[in-house]
């Protein structure tokens, strides 16, 4: 090592905190920046939803939820595992369990205890952090630029970790600013999109104000040819959710592309047409049309109401339709996606830096000594765990690529 290296990691998130905690166990002097005021925001609100860690499903499953980022991140996540990221948690004093999912949570099912107790162990092995410091590039001597509340610093640092993340959620921290400063330099970085976010449909209004915020459990949702099944949320504004996440990748490309997507929504996967068509030709009597689907196909209202917006907008009412098209629309309900939410309303980005850009250690080839990763770097994933994997397991390796370039001979 060169005499009394510093290096600097920029961003407080999962995957610079993680790159610090390998740097300081490798013995390297390692000061966290972070714009905001504290560390760890958005792993904070990702603690809200019980704090999704990873995944138990085997490796070459897992790692093909990273889709053509796959192999570029195969390497990292092999060497930090899922099952590492356990013992990892585990080590800090939070056990974790297995949901019904195949989901892993700590055990506390939030992120506070375990950040806090990370934090201890970063302080003791000799991290030092400095909050309020937002980065914004290098002068000319290639010193890093911070701002600060008492005006600019320039920091000189043996090497550099940049963990900025995505430009989700904005107000938690990563606000995608760091962009500009990477494109200066000449470095590719595809557009950053939200990624695991909702889509605008144009609901009646009649729908919209009965619908609204209701779940649609253990549907099947279509576009193209893939299918994903699970649940999704209405909301005032067009659709969002779980199944609808594990899709957003394929519905956001189609809708920012084409102006539309049409999703194809089955309510009850489990029947076939034929099984539905017996069961909705049975006597209605006097029951309600809505009464009768509740009853004969186990439809939920909300799940009616979906039926009757599709009826709407083919010009039919629902009553005018055969058992046979009710059977039908059941499992075909076509939903027409019109926009994309916004990216400050999305749970993760994709885009970022291109991994062309980065050699096989996530150091920036035009910029040697700084190195990347997390959420900023051009991969996207489904909800599952998937995206702190990936933060955590590229964070360990940007940590472990400093090491091997400040030894380098
Ligand atoms: C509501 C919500 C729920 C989620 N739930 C889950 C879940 O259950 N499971 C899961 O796997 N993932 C979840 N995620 C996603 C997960 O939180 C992120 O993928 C992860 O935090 C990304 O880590 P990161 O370190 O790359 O970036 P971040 O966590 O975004 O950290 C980046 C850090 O960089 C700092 N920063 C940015 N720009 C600058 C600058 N110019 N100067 C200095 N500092 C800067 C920010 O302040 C921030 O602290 C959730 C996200 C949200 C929004």
């Amino acid at each position: 090592m060169t005499t009394d290296p510093h290096i600097a990691v920029i961003g407080a998130g999962p995957a610079g905190l993680m790159a610090a905690e390998v740097l300081a166990q490798g013995g390297a002097r390692v000061t966290v920046y972070d714009a905001m005021p504290s560390a760890g925001r958005k792993f904070l609100m990702a603690g809200r939803g019980g704090l999704n860690l990873t995944h138990s499903e085997p490796l070459a499953q897992f790692m093909a939820r990273y889709r053509e980022a796959t192999p570029r991140l195969q390497a990292a996540i092999e060497a930090f595992s899922p099952d590492a990221l356990r013992a990892w948690s585990e080590a800090l004093g939070q056990q974790t369990f297995v949901g019904s999912s195949g989901r892993v949570f700590p055990k506390a099912f939030k992120a506070s205890p375990l950040l806090r107790a990370w934090l201890r162990r970063l302080d003791a092995s000799g991290v030092r952090f400095a909050f309020r410091h937002r980065w914004s590039g290098w002068d000319e001597h290639g010193r890093l630029l911070f701002h600060t509340p008492d005006g600019q610093h320039a920091v000189d640092a043996t090497a550099t970790v940049l963990a900025l993340g995505g430009a989700s959620w904005p107000r938690l921290g990563s606000d995608g600013v760091w962009v500009k400063c990477l494109a200066e330099k000449g470095i590719a970085i595809s557009k950053l999109r939200p990624a695991n976010s909702g889509f605008t449909v144009a609901w009646s209004d009649v729908f919209r104000d009965r619908f609204e915020g209701q779940p649609l459990k253990g549907v099947a949702l279509t576009v193209g040819a893939h299918t994903v099944r699970g649940e999704a949320m209405i909301t005032r504004n067009g659709i969002e959710g779980g199944a609808i996440y594990a899709l957003s990748a394929e519905l956001r490309e189609a809708v920012l592309g084409l102006g539309q997507a049409i999703l194809t929504i089955a309510l009850r996967p489990a029947l076939d047409t034929a099984a539905l068509t017996t069961r909705l030709s049975g006597m209605r009597g006097k029951q309600s049309l809505a009464n009768f689907l509740r009853k004969a196909a186990q439809l939920s209202p909300v799940a009616i109401g979906l039926m009757q917006e599709a009826a709407l907008a083919s010009g039919r009412p629902l009553a005018s339709f055969a058992p046979a098209e009710l059977a039908h629309l059941v499992n075909a309900i076509p939903v027409r996606l019109t926009g994309v939410a916004p990216i400050d309303r999305a749970i993760s980005t994709a885009g970022g830096i291109a991994f062309d850009e980065l050699d096989e250690h996530f150091m920036l080839r035009k910029v040697p000594g700084v190195f990347a990763a997390g959420e900023m770097v051009d991969w996207e994933a489904p909800t599952g765990g998937y995206l702190l994997q990936a933060s955590f397991a590229t964070g360990a390796a940007a940590g472990r690529g400093v090491l091997t370039w400040i030894n380098r001979s």
